[in-house]
């Protein structure tokens, strides 16, 4: 769940945004000085995502709620509320490592469109992604976690060296393999036997995951050498 600190002087609004948010999806942490806020984050063990600070605020302005958080905190996403009146105050805000504002009043569907966008370009975000992706090759899916391997939506029961050699292409897309790198990687250093068990898994592997196992598109030979996995 993504989590949220809004600060924002002016109750009703507060409240109204941290109700909507919350039924959004969001965990929503509230504050009502800028003050607070740094108090808030200092004390923080979790981490949050987005921060939401209002410009006008009475001790210290949202601007200097920014700069503060920017000085330690690189990966939290910033969205500044700013007054229709004050166009300057958005590029200020850009300028001291806001990533976006948003102008009151404003519909909570545009706030959250702004939110989730904010969020996407967070260092977090967009390990996440990746980390996801590295598991997407192709029309197949491989996760680690409960060790599955899926072609498009159907799942196929794969034994734990065919995982993990599907798991070394997946690191390796394009990439030719030799026999003993594969057999290194999957069976161990330590493994003295043959080469050649390589080649009776790949045949396996192929019969599972290519259409046409004796007309591979997926795993491909590489003459003399070994195999190279083409998503
Ligand atoms: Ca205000």
């Amino acid at each position: 769940m993504k989590r949220l600190l809004i600060v924002e002087d002016e109750q009703s609004i507060r409240e109204l945004l941290a109700l909507n948010l919350e039924r959004a999806g969001f965990e929503v942490v509230t504050s009502k000085t800028g003050e607070e806020a740094i108090d808030i984050l200092l004390k923080d063990e979790i981490g949050f995502d987005v921060a939401i600070l209002d410009v006008m605020l009475p001790g210290i302005s949202g601007f200097e709620v920014c700069k503060e958080i920017r000085m330690s905190n690189d990966t939290i996403g910033i969205l500044m509320l700013t007054a229709k009146s004050q166009e300057s105050d958005k590029i200020h805000g850009l300028a001291i490592g806001a990533d976006d504002y948003i102008v009151k009043p404003f519909g909570i569907n545009e706030l959250i469109a702004r939110i989730d966008a904010v969020y996407r370009r967070t260092p977090n975000a967009i390990k996440s992604v990746n980390d996801k992706k590295g598991l997407v090759s192709g029309n197949f899916c491989l996760d680690i976690d409960s060790r599955t391997f899926m072609k498009g939506q159907k799942q196929l029961d794969l034994t734990q060296v065919e995982f993990q050699i599907m798991e070394l292409f997946f690191e390796n897309p394009g990439v030719a393999l030799d026999r003993d790198t594969i057999l290194q990687r999957v069976w161990g250093e330590n493994y003295y036997g043959e080469v050649k068990i390589v080649d009776v898994n790949i045949r396996r592997l192929r019969m599972k995951i290519e259409d046409e196992p004796s007309n591979p598109k997926n795993i491909l030979t590489v003459w003399g050498y070994g195999y190279r996995w083409n998503p």
